[in-house]
């Protein structure tokens, strides 16, 4: 296993305070729980670690994960939870307060950016604020067009291509949408999601603790496992999804530990590893 990983200890992962965890892949596949997933959030709690299960779909609201989540069994709350919409509300709270924000994104993700209290104003705006719009109309690209060329700052939420869909099916994700607007214009966006760091600096910004102090646990070495080392995180890669030990032996981005799965994690917190 050493092999896999940097880490020879399992301290870095006993210390951390703080739990960013992906969820499909990791506690489960589609409406398929892994077994020891829901216990494992439960050791978090015992233990007395923080949690939030972090998604960078910035396309519906956080309640409505919390409502899956319960569904599914998980105990959660709503400060367990984190969209990348809610991520980049909280950025523009940190870095652009009292600005006056162009928006191309659903009614969630305008209602999440004000919750953390952005002010929209598509007429007249400073900033353009951009996320998985799966209510595009044109007349928005148009005034974002209108703003960026302006000079205005472009602020995206995630920067995936496409959405996953079943039966190999994929939807024009955030990143796509972005794409359209560069090509009109020239202007690049400032990504918030994974696997840029910002989205765990706002988080570890608001819980004011060290990114050190923070682990976060996926089953994906670029989204995942990336936004860790952007950010100075510890990293637990899981096998329950879509890499397998192959992929770990032939990437550069060694996670801190390879684990088969949460249920691992619950062992070593408990003491109880092999
Ligand atoms: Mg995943």
């Amino acid at each position: 296993m050493s092999e896999l990983q940097t880490e020879t200890d399992y301290e870095k992962l006993k210390e951390s305070e703080l739990f960013i965890l992906d969820m499909d892949g990791t506690l489960y596949l589609g409406d398929d729980v892994f077994e020891g997933a829901v216990d494992f959030i439960h050791t978090l709690k015992r233990t007395g670690k923080q949690y939030i299960y972090l998604t960078n779909n910035s396309s519906r609201a956080g309640a409505d994960y919390i409502d899956r989540l319960r569904r599914l069994g998980f105990p959660c709350e709503r400060e367990n939870v984190f969209t990348s919409g809610m991520a980049t509300g909280l950025y523009l709270q940190q870095n652009f307060s009292g600005k006056k924000c162009c928006v191309v994104g659903t009614k969630a993700f305008r209602a999440e950016l004000e919750r953390y209290g952005a002010q929209i104003d598509d007429e007249n705006a400073d900033v353009v604020v951009v996320g998985f719009d799966t209510e595009l109309v044109y007349r928005e690209l148009e005034r974002a067009v209108h703003f960026l060329r302006k000079g205005a700052p472009f602020i995206a939420a995630n920067p995936d291509w496409v959405c996953p869909m079943p039966h190999d099916e994929v939807l024009p994700d955030c990143g796509s949408i972005c794409a359209l607007l560069t090509a009109s214009t020239g202007v690049k966006p400032f990504y918030i999601g994974k696997p840029n760091r910002n989205i765990v600096d706002v988080i570890a910004r608001e819980r004011g603790i060290d990114n050190r102090r923070i682990c976060c646990v996926g089953d994906r070495l670029y989204t995942d496992i990336a936004v860790a080392q952007n950010a100075g995180t510890v990293s637990v890669l899981v096998l329950s999804g879509e890499t397998d030990e192959k992929m770990v032996r032939e990437t550069d981005r060694k996670p801190s530990y390879v684990l088969p799965d949460v249920r691992a994690i619950s062992a070593i917190l408990e003491g109880r590893e092999a």
